[in-house]
């Protein structure tokens, strides 16, 4: 029996077992068994995260949080936890190999996916002119020409961001109407930067080590044209990974984990959520470690409180 067991190997769930593992609390990471290290492991390089003036490897970035987190005493497991049940005072989860694990508290850190075009190469590509974040991305593309895919709010807006960079950005959109708010349609409408390609969808993405340009498909009569381009943004949405906690914690309309306020207290006592599981809006790297460091001192607090209580029962017995 454990006192932590940290669900996801991304930012947050390393930085829990950091602050975790720190405390004397000896936690249990399970890592996933192909999806070690998160997000960051699909990038290259990685320019906003503090403390590296010259940029880091996504996946060497993730190799130190994983050395910073084992240093300090975090057993790290290398497999998928496939059933959970938050329902006793005792949390219990199912490991892919079908053990068991019990313990007094949960962070769950599984962070969440972008959609995908569900094309050949968008995958082989991605952090070499294919990404999901403007955020993250857009500096690399200053006098590009690129496309941002979708037609939500999340592609207005990224497409509106990318402009501060990018000489042109064309908007790819499968019908001729957005879903995008009416302000947010606006204000893409209004910006000279950015052309709408409507009626179209990406067929195929061209590049050998970079990204060259797209192969459009026009949703209409299918015929498709080449569009040359130095960067592509899918835009498409984001699905938080929750599936194992349907029914068993309260989630928001978003899809992504319910916590109370600033805190990373779901609607379960003792079960902890942190990283892109509960975040709509931020989603980078230094969020999501900050809110692994939250999970870690909320679980802290709630296991000292459970001693303390524990005590007093004693010496009234
Ligand atoms: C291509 C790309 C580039 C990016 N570039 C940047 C950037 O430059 N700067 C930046 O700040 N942010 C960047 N981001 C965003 C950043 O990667 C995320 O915000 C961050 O990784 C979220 O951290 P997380 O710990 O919440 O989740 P994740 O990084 O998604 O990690 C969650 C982990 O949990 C594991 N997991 C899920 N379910 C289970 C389970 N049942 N059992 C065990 N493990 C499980 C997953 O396999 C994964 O390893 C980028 C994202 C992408 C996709």
């Amino acid at each position: 029996m454990h006192q932590i067991i940290i669900i996801g190997s991304g930012p947050a769930g390393f930085t829990a077992a950091i602050y975790a593992a720190r405390a004397g609390l000896k936690p249990v990471l399970f890592a996933s068994a192909v999806g070690i290290g998160g997000e960051l492991m699909n990038t290259t390089e990685v320019e906003n995260f503090p403390g590296f003036p010259e940029g880091v490897q996504g996946p060497d970035l993730m190799q130190k949080m994983q050395e910073q987190a084992e240093r300090f005493g975090t057993e790290v497991i290398y497999d998928d936890i496939t059933e959970v049940d938050f329902s006793g005072e005792m949390k219990r989860v199912t490991a892919g190999d079908g053990s068991v694990h019990e313990a007094h508290t949960v962070i769950y850190a599984t962070g969440s996916a972008y959609r995908k075009l569900g094309i050949a190469d968008e995958d082989r590509l991605s952090g070499h002119g294919v990404s999901w974040c403007a955020t993250c991305d857009g500096f690399f593309f200053r006098e590009k020409t690129i496309a941002v895919v979708g037609g939500g709010d999340s592609a207005m807006e990224e497409a509106t961001f990318l402009t501060r960079f990018a000489d042109k950005v064309f908007v790819i959109h499968r019908r001729e109407e957005l879903k995008a708010s009416k302000i947010m349609q606006q204000r893409a409408f209004d910006n000279p930067k950015i052309e709408f390609v409507w009626n179209s969808e990406v067929a195929a993405i061209q590049g050998e080590t970079e990204l060259t340009g797209i192969t459009l498909r026009d949703t209409v009569d299918g015929s498709e044209r080449d569009l040359a381009l130095d960067g592509l943004f899918i835009a498409i949405g984001n699905d938080p990974r929750t599936h194992l906690v349907h029914g068993k914690l309260d989630l928001t309309a978003d899809g992504t984990i319910a916590v109370e306020g600033r805190s990373s207290r779901t609607s379960s006592p003792g079960v902890f959520a942190a990283g892109d599981v509960i975040d709509p809006s931020y989603r980078q790297a230094i969020t999501a470690a900050a809110s692994g460091t939250v999970a870690a001192l909320d679980a802290e607090h709630y296991l000292a409180a459970r001693e303390q209580a524990e005590q007093i029962a004693l010496a009234t017995a």
